[in-house]
């Protein structure tokens, strides 16, 4: 795979694992190399932790790309940083690199919810989504944001996320390592310039990914919200591209989406800054995303006096310093309501005996 070599050369070394925050990065922040990179602080998150910008780059595109905006999704946060390592030490001899620097200027917030990332949380200090902030805009980082971006006046924006290991490829048993949207921008989902434009530079990552991940990239649906930011950006002109980190088999902490992230990324500001979008219709061929995995199918439980399946999935929680894996009991389904859903993993529950099937843990730790 193209930029793999490069991803793995400058992967992010101190940068591992689910739950980043604001400690991780801050001394990284302060070691970027100050002749290629504008570091500052750009305000500060509800309980009062910086909140930083990065700028690279001093070309007439201007590229807005903000992360962990969720405090738990962490997988482009990590990416950024190898992105980093990669402009800084292979722009003497790269071309492409050249390229982007000399037409783009990348303004990039690594870490928008400090808070969130402290606590392992979606939503802020405030416990606002501030994904859904974007109209009333309550939250401090949900007003930085919005002011970041009106004054940067982004040709295209990266709304970077994560999404949970639940997702398939519709029509597929794959799972949904990356998802990709181009939000709508008003109720009729009219396909307007901006959309456009995001929708090209989607086809372009997903040409350049699907050979690499068959059946495991998907398509969020575009239902308006004005509330998301994505759509808001989209409202303003701003082309927005949403990309969700998802599951990749075997890989709990999100490393290997990682990798693909992070080539995702580099192929899609290399087209941007070479000017080599292609046009958007590939984006209409990448399948919707069905939520219908499920962590652990059990067979054979005694419950009720009959045999059973059972379906689980897993949250994380931080308990102290530590991420523990519980099961969502209020995800638990069992019986008929398997049918059609996909499994990560099937175990033989062997006939053990069941009162309660909140009780599962101990057979599937
Ligand atoms: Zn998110």
């Amino acid at each position: 795979m193209l930029l793999e070599k490069s991803y793995h050369k400058n992967k992010e070394k101190n940068l591992h694992g689910l739950r980043i925050h604001y400690q991780h990065i801050e001394g990284l922040l302060s070691k970027l190399p100050k002749h290629l990179f504008r570091e500052q602080i750009i305000g500060y998150s509800h309980e009062n932790v910086p909140i930083h910008s990065v700028i690279i780059g001093s070309g007439s595109i201007k590229i807005l790309l903000w992360s962990q905006m969720h405090g738990d999704e962490s997988t482009a946060t990590k990416s950024l940083f190898d992105v980093f390592n990669y402009l800084s030490n292979e722009l003497d001899f790269n071309s492409d690199i050249k390229n982007l620097l000399e037409h783009c200027t990348l303004l990039f917030i690594p870490m928008l919810n400090p808070d969130g990332a402290y606590a392992y949380t979606r939503e802020n200090g405030q416990g606002i989504d501030l994904n859904r902030d974007a109209k009333r805009l309550v939250s401090p980082e949900a007003k930085l944001l919005m002011c970041i971006a009106t004054e940067f006046k982004p040709n295209f924006a990266f709304n970077l996320h994560d999404q949970t290991s639940f997702y398939s490829v519709t029509g597929t048993n794959g799972v949904a390592t990356l998802s990709f949207l181009s939000p709508a921008s008003d109720e009729s989902r009219e396909i307007t310039a901006s959309r456009r434009e995001a929708m090209s530079v989607i086809s372009t990552m997903f040409t350049a990914l699907k050979p690499h991940l068959p059946n495991q990239i998907g398509r969020y649906n575009d239902t308006f919200n004005a509330d998301c930011f994505g759509d808001s950006f989209q409202m303003l002109d701003f082309p927005t591209i949403l990309i969700e980190s998802g599951y990749f088999p075997g890989d709990e902490l999100r490393e290997e989406t990682r990798k693909f992230h992070f080539v995702a990324l580099m192929t899609a500001l290399f087209a941007i800054a070479g000017r080599e979008l292609p046009n958007s219709d590939t984006y209409f061929d990448i399948p919707l995303n069905n939520k219908i995995y499920y962590d652990i199918r059990l067979d054979n439980i005694r419950y009720n006096n009959s045999l059973t399946s059972v379906a689980i999935r897993f949250l994380y929680k931080l308990k102290g310093d530590k991420l523990v894996k519980e099961i969502d009991t209020t995800e638990t389904i069992s019986g008929s309501t398997l049918g059609g859903k996909l499994f990560h993993k099937t175990i033989n529950a062997q006939d053990q005996v069941f009162t309660n099937l909140n009780y599962l843990g101990f057979l599937v730790k």
